[in-house]
């Protein structure tokens, strides 16, 4: 955009569209440049669009392309990679009007969703149809489904039903010129051409915007869960009984591994009458824990064999046979997102690795704490091999602007590299964004990059799209497509 005249011309266009919801309010715009990954943006953006539906979000990137500004998708802002940061120059294209749960069909087990509907209320309607909608990032409560769908989001289920990408059939999105696509179908199977659904899952608003999708829904299991939570004497404990536990019989519904510093962080901040059996502690220097849980014919079976595993590797565990007691425990892990906050103190990371590695994996960053002098608590989901290093900023560290420091994030490569090295990858289920898009041309290699950039460039010739994260300029002159530009 060049000159106030092109300035306010946008500014009428966009007003004229959408009345109210096109905001330029200074406040509204200085939230917008953070989200949850501690990133601020420079600068505010130029002003908020909230289109309430697809046509209108297509009108309102025909409007910005005519005018050359970069457009940044934005859900509810929950993410921890930067992706949705708005920082000058930019407009945030917001989904939070298109909120109608417009359909669930029992039959066909789908729903059709417009892209600002929070991933919980999704569920709580499935749950009338004896249905649920699986994928359940820690955050579902507070995330979008079309935020989500940009993430191809994980949590803690996903070890038995799969992220979000086996859940999404089709998608309504509209292209950086405000041409509308419809992708994919409501049945069951289908390979009609290219699959541009699962392409459009994990694009990170680059490729379009999302303003609609249709999910698949799974019947609710008819038996309550069996929960066993484990305190062990050491890592390699806690690492073995995962093992176990995966080696053989049911597939657990979840499964997860918190270090010995996570299990610490958590103690720390959770009142003991909230930590179930030998959460309450006195727990020795060294232990790490696991949390399991059944949810089909034979979980109490397979509960009883994990509760004799723990105890052959000198561990104590509580077992519960119900819903609300498996929540308690299970509280036990979700305490760690507020224990150790991402923002200026912590950067949490995301590597995967495949999960017969996860071992080697917990090696190497013990091997990165060792050296760097950074400590690094770490606790994941040990079903997918997904683990959240919370890499710690020490206090002589911190900077002026509560920006993480160079230090943190050179560990944090490491941890990238180990991860890689192990056949691994840089992100299990946040995202590339901004904070990781130096690294991307690392994991995918040089052909994989270019033939990637090329697709970005095909749904987006002019780089208009969420410029800032996943293919950036690679130098001032050039947009995120790598063209030059005049
Ligand atoms: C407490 C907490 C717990 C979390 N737990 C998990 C977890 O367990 N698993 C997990 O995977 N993540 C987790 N996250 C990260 C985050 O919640 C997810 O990445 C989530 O999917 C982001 O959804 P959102 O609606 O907040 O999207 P935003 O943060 O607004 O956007 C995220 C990215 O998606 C793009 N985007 C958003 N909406 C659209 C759209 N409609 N069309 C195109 N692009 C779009 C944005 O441009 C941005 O790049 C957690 C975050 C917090 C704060």
């Amino acid at each position: 955009m060049s000159g106030t005249n092109a300035g306010s011309s946008l500014d009428a266009e966009l007003s004229g569209l959408l009345g109210a919801h096109w905001i330029t309010d200074g406040s509204r715009l200085e939230a917008l440049r953070g989200d949850r990954s501690g990133l601020i943006a420079e600068g505010r953006g130029i002003g908020l669009a909230e289109p309430a539906d697809t046509e209108q979000a297509a009108a309102v990137l025909r409007i910005a392309a005519a005018h050359g500004v970069p457009i940044v998708p934005r859900g509810a802002g929950t993410g921890l990679a930067g992706g949705g940061v708005v920082g000058a120059g930019r407009i945030a294209l917001s989904t939070a009007r298109m909120t109608e749960i417009r359909e669930i069909d029992p039959v066909d087990q789908v729903a059709v969703v417009g892209a600002g509907v929070i991933n919980g209320e999704l569920d709580r309607a499935a749950r009338e149809y004896g249905l649920r909608y699986a994928p359940d990032p820690a955050s579902r409560a507070i995330s979008t489904i079309g935020g989500n769908i940009a993430t191809n989001a994980g949590g803690l289920l996903c070890a038995k039903y799969g992220v979000t990408r086996e859940a999404v059939l089709g998608l309504t999105a509209v292209l950086a010129d405000g041409r509308v696509l419809r992708t994919g179908r409501r049945s069951v199977k289908g390979v009609t051409g290219y699959d541009l659904t699962a392409l459009l899952v994990g694009s990170e608003g680059t490729l379009g915007v999302i303003t609609e999708a249709t999910v698949r829904l799974i019947p609710r299991p008819d038996v309550e869960p069996v929960t066993v939570g484990a305190v062990l004497p050491d890592l390699g404990g806690a690492l073995e009984l995962c093992r176990e536990l995966q080696a053989a019989g049911q597939r657990p519904a979840l499964l997860e591994i918190m270090d010995a510093r996570s299990l610490a962080a958590v103690t720390r901040y959770l009142p003991e009458a909230d930590r179930p059996g030998p959460f309450a502690g006195p727990l020795g220097a060294g232990s790490a824990a696991v949390i399991v849980q059944w949810d089909a014919e034979g979980a109490g079976a397979a509960a009883e064999r994990a509760m004799r595993l723990v105890d052959a590797l000198g561990g104590r565990a509580i077992r519960c046979d119900d819903e609300a007691g498996g929540e308690r425990v299970l509280g036990v892990r979700r305490a760690m997102n507020p224990a150790l906050p991402n923002g200026t103190d912590v950067l949490i990371e995301d590597v995967c690795v495949p999960r017969s590695r996860l071992a080697e994996m917990y090696a190497a960053i013990a091997r990165i704490e060792a050296e760097t002098g950074i400590e690094i608590p770490t606790a994941g989901h040990a079903a997918d091999g997904n683990l959240h290093p919370h890499l710690s900023v020490r206090a002589e560290d911190r900077t002026p602007g509560g920006e993480i420091p160079e230090r943190v994030w050179d560990a944090a490569a490491r941890v990238f590299r180990a991860a890689l090295d192990l056949g691994g990858t840089l992100t299990g289920e946040h995202g590339i964004g901004v904070l990781k898009a130096r690294w991307l041309r690392d994991e995918l290699g040089d052909e994989s990059f270019a033939l990637q950039r090329g697709i970005r460039q095909l749904f987006d010739p002019r780089g208009q799209l969420n410029p800032d994260a996943v293919f950036v300029a690679d130098d001032p002159g050039a947009n995120a497509n790598g063209d030059t530009v005049p």
